[in-house]
C-alpha cells in the first residue's frame, strides 16, 4: 500500500455493509481511515462508531436525532451535521479519497451523482444507484474520469476475474445466484411465506430489503442491470446460475471459450477490502476455503415462472429508459409492504408488475425524469398496496 492511508467516507456505516466496512478499516489502520461516516436513524450506532474510529465528519439523516450525536461527538471535535442534503454535500469534501456507497436503496442515488462530480473514486455497494440511472452514472463517472469499484461479491469476482483482461473481450458473464431461502418452492407455497422464513437467507447475513430481494431472486435481477452497467454488457451477454454453495462468486467467459471463476467462502469482508484496497490485495485472516469440505458444486437453471422478479428485471432492461427505475421503486415499497404484513410474498411482482404497465414511459431520462418516475411509482405502488390490504 501507500504510505499515507486511504481515507474513506462510508455512507450508510451502520448497515450490513457499513459495518463490516469498519472491520476491514480497523484491522488496517496503515492502509485505510475512516473520514466521514452517515446513518440514517441508528444515533447510537453511528456515534459509538465514531467515537472508535474518529472521522472528521459524521451525517445522521434523521434530523430528529442531530441533538444526541452532536452531544456525544463534539467534545471530541467530530463536525456533525443532519439530514439528506449534508450526505450529498459531505462526499464532496477534500479530503475523502473514496466513497463508499453502502446505504440502502434510492437514496444512495443523489450523493453517487455528487461524489462522482467531485471526481471521488467510487466502491460501490448501493446496487440500487446503478439499476435506476446506470447510464447517466456511467457517463457521468467515465466524464470524471472516475472508476467505480463493484462491492457487491458477484461483481467483485467478475471485477477481478477481469484482471489484467483489459484488451479481451467478453464472450459472457455467469452471475451466480444462491437460489435464497425458498428455491424449489412452488408459487403455491410460496402463498403462504412469511417474512420470517424469507429473512433467512441460507448463506449471507444482510439489511432486511436485500435479504427478501434475495428470497425473491429480484436481487439477482438488479445484479443483472448493475452488471450490464459496471461491465458494458449487452444483456445477451449475461447469464443467471443458480449455485446454491455460494463458492463461485461469479464467472466471465472469453472469446477463446475459457472461463475464470472467482472463488470462495461467502464473506462479503473479501470484497469489500477488494474494493477499499485496489489494486492491491491485503492480507487478512478471513476463514478460508477447503474444497475437500465440498464435495459437489452445483449448478441449475434459474425458475423465472416461480420467481416472476427476475423475469420482470430481464424485461426491464430489455426496454431501458425509466423502467428499471420503476421496478426498483416498485420493489422498495412492495418489499416494505410485506415487511409491514401488507402484502403476500407472491403479490410484490404482482405490485412490480403493475406499475410497469401503469407509469409512463421515458425512452432517454434525465436526472429529474428519474426524480419524477421514483416519486409517481412510489404513489402508484402505494394506491396498488392500500386497495389490497
Ligand atoms: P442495511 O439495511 O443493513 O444498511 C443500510 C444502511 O443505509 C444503514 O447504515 C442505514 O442507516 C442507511 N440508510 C438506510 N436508509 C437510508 C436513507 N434513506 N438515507 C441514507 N442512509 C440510509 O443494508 P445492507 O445490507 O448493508 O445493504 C446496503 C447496500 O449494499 C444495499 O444497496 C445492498 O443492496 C448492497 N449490498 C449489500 C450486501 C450485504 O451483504 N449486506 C451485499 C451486496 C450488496
Ligand atoms: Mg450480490
Amino acid at each position: 500500500m501507500t504510505n499515507s492511508p486511504r481515507h474513506i467516507a462510508i455512507l450508510g456505516s451502520t448497515g450490513s455493509i457499513g459495518t463490516q466496512a469498519i472491520d476491514v478499516i480497523k484491522a488496517h489502520p496503515d492502509a485505510f481511515a475512516v473520514e466521514v461516516l452517515t446513518a440514517n436513524s441508528n444515533a447510537d450506532l453511528l456515534i459509538q462508531q465514531a467515537v472508535e474510529t474518529r472521522p472528521n465528519v459524521v451525517v445522521i439523516c434523521d434530523e430528529r436525532k442531530y441533538d444526541t450525536v452532536f452531544d456525544a461527538l463534539d467534545p471530541l471535535g467530530i463536525k456533525v451535521y443532519a439530514g439528506a442534503k449534508a450526505v450529498a454535500s459531505v462526499v464532496q469534501m477534500d479530503s475523502i479519497d473514496m466513497v463508499l456507497t453502502a446505504m440502502v436503496g434510492y437514496a444512495g442515488l443523489l450523493p453517487t451523482i455528487r461524489a462522482i462530480e467531485a471526481r471521488k473514486p467510487i466502491a460501490l455497494a448501493n446496487k440500487e444507484t446503478l439499476v435506476v440511472a446506470g447510464e447517466l452514472i456511467t457517463r457521468l463517472a467515465a466524464e470524471k474520469g472516475v472508476p467505480i469499484y463493484p462491492v457487491d461479491s458477484e461483481h467483485s469476482a467478475i471485477f477481478q476475474c477481469l484482471a489484467g483482461e483489459f484488451h479481451n473481450p467478453i464472450e459472457k458473464i455467469i452471475l451466480t445466484a444462491s437460489g435464497g431461502p425458498f428455491r424449489g418452492k412452488t408459487r403455491e407455497a410460496l402463498s403462504t411465506v412469511t417474512k420470517a422464513q424469507a429473512l433467512k437467507h441460507p448463506n449471507w447475513s444482510m439489511g432486511a430489503k436485500i435479504t427478501i430481494d434475495s428470497a425473491t431472486l429480484m436481487n439477482k435481477g438488479l445484479e443483472v442491470i448493475e452488471a450490464k452497467w459496471l461491465f458494458g454488457l449487452t444483456p445477451a451477454q449475461i447469464e443467471v446460475v443458480v449455485h446454491p454453495q455460494s463458492i463461485i462468486h461469479s464467472m466471465v467467459q472469453f472469446e477463446d471459450g475459457s472461463i475464470k471463476a472467482q472463488m470462495g467462502l461467502p464473506d462479503m469482508k473479501l470484497p469489500i477490502q477488494y474494493a477499499l484496497g485496489y489494486p492491491n490485495r491485503i492480507k487478512s485472516d478471513f476463514p478460508r476455503f477447503d474444497f475437500t469440505k465440498y464435495p459437489s458444486l452445483t449448478f441449475e437453471q434459474p425458475d423465472l415462472k416461480t420467481f416472476r422478479n427476475l423475469q420482470l428485471a430481464f424485461d426491464a432492461l430489455d426496454r431501458g429508459g425509466n423502467v428499471p427505475c420503476i421496478v426498483n421503486a416498485a420493489n422498495e415499497v412492495a418489499v416494505e409492504a410485506f415487511l409491514h404484513d401488507e402484502i403476500g410474498f407472491l403479490e410484490i411482482s404482482d405490485v412490480i408488475e403493475q406499475c410497469t404497465q401503469q407509469i409512463a414511459y421515458i425512452g432517454s431520462p434525465d436526472y429529474d425524469d428519474y426524480v419524477q418516475t421514483d416519486e409517481e411509482t412510489r404513489r402508484v405502488a402505494r394506491g396498488r398496496i392500500k386497495s389490497v390490504v
